[in-house]
């Protein structure tokens, strides 16, 4: 049967309504015996912590913990950041631009980091060796190497597909929008034995009727107490939109065709089965942990062909310029496609 994981990408730092937002969502998936994942990025649980919102930490440590970045969306993103770096030193930079944002998150909810979220189109394989090396070692969002429901490796972690986001019901748009676009990604999905994906939100789009990160548009980079937050919905939207997410939550909780799973429960069951994770990468080259950035970069071979359908990415998202195209990461990328496997 399809398992459904719930995802938080927990980011907008910029909106004062988003811890409240967070609280939502968190109650109410609890409420219904759901374990979610919240992927937090660094600087909003900094910012929970600064405001006193120990009721919405609590309220989302019920639940597994992923990350989505220190700065998310503020540049450099990390192919910005490596675009002209070797693997070892990419793997370095991601390192130090992260390394707090690890720190704060685990620190704060007391929990492990077991999944990572790649902030809009801006993965590197120095970002999954990176997370790997920090323990991270389940990644979504890389979604333009193989389009495959059934989660496999790379680059040392654990690879699971996005599939439908609650924002695809607000708005002018509605539940059955949604339930169209869920039974699309869910068509697919079943034509894969053991497959997996997420359905997804931004919790404070509950409220804000476009992403906070527009603030950074296309190189745009203010500091943070001089961006401004995005605008809201109109009156009565926040309502709207919440009364739309119960009635799509009791659909799919009523569904017999699939199953609610956790990011945990996947996790471990994969852990138990033949696996390509970093250990096992460096050991099958004789390196040491720490040497991650050391993986040998070789020619794609046709015992490769799991990476599929060629890098055909071109890092569009609004935070980045546009045309911006770092060759540099795509050849590193298809460079470790040796790295896969079907998990
Ligand atoms: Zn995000």
């Amino acid at each position: 049967m399809t398992k459904i994981l719930m995802l938080f990408d927990t980011e907008d730092f910029l909106s004062p309504q988003t811890p409240d937002m967070q609280l939502w969502w968190a109650q109410e998936v609890t409420s219904r015996g759901i374990t979610a994942s919240f992927q937090m990025v660094g600087e909003m649980t900094r910012k929970l912590v600064r405001e006193g919102r120990q009721d919405v930490i609590d309220a989302i440590k019920q639940h597994d913990i992923g990350y989505h970045t220190n700065f998310h969306s503020i540049h450099p993103t990390h192919p910005e950041g490596t675009e002209q770096l070797s693997l070892p030193e990419a793997v370095a930079w991601v390192k130090g631009r992260e390394i707090q944002g690890i720190k704060d998150v685990h620190d704060v909810f007391k929990k492990p980091l077991l999944s990572y979220t790649s902030p809009g189109i801006s993965w590197t394989p120095a970002t999954l060796l990176a997370n790997a090396a920090c323990g991270i070692e389940l990644a979504f969002c890389v979604n333009n190497y193989k389009h495959t429901y059934k989660p496999f490796w790379y680059c040392g972690n654990l690879i699971v597909q996005y599939g439908v986001g609650f924002e695809s019901a607000y708005g002018e748009y509605n539940t059955d929008f949604f339930k169209q676009r869920f039974e699309e990604v869910l068509d697919k999905a079943k034509k894969e034995e053991d497959a997996v994906f997420a359905l997804y939100t931004h919790p404070g789009r509950l409220a804000t009727a476009n992403h906070w990160d527009i603030a950074y548009a296309r190189g745009k980079n203010p500091p943070i107490h001089a961006a401004t937050p995005p605008p809201l919905w109109e009156p009565g939207a926040l309502e709207q939109h919440k009364s739309r997410v119960r009635k799509l939550l009791d659909w799919l909780q009523g569904r017999s065709d699939i199953e609610f799973s956790s990011v945990s429960q996947i996790s471990a069951a994969y852990k138990s089965r033949p696996k390509k994770d970093l250990p096992a990468l460096l050991d099958q080259c004789g390196l040491q942990a720490g040497q991650e950035g050391h993986l040998p970069l070789k020619p794609r071979s046709s015992a490769d062909d799991f990476y599929g359908e060629s890098m055909e990415y071109h890092y569009k998202w609004v935070p980045h310029i546009d045309g911006f195209n770092p060759t540099k990461i795509f050849k590193q990328a298809e460079k470790l496609a040796w790295t896969t496997q079907q998990a």
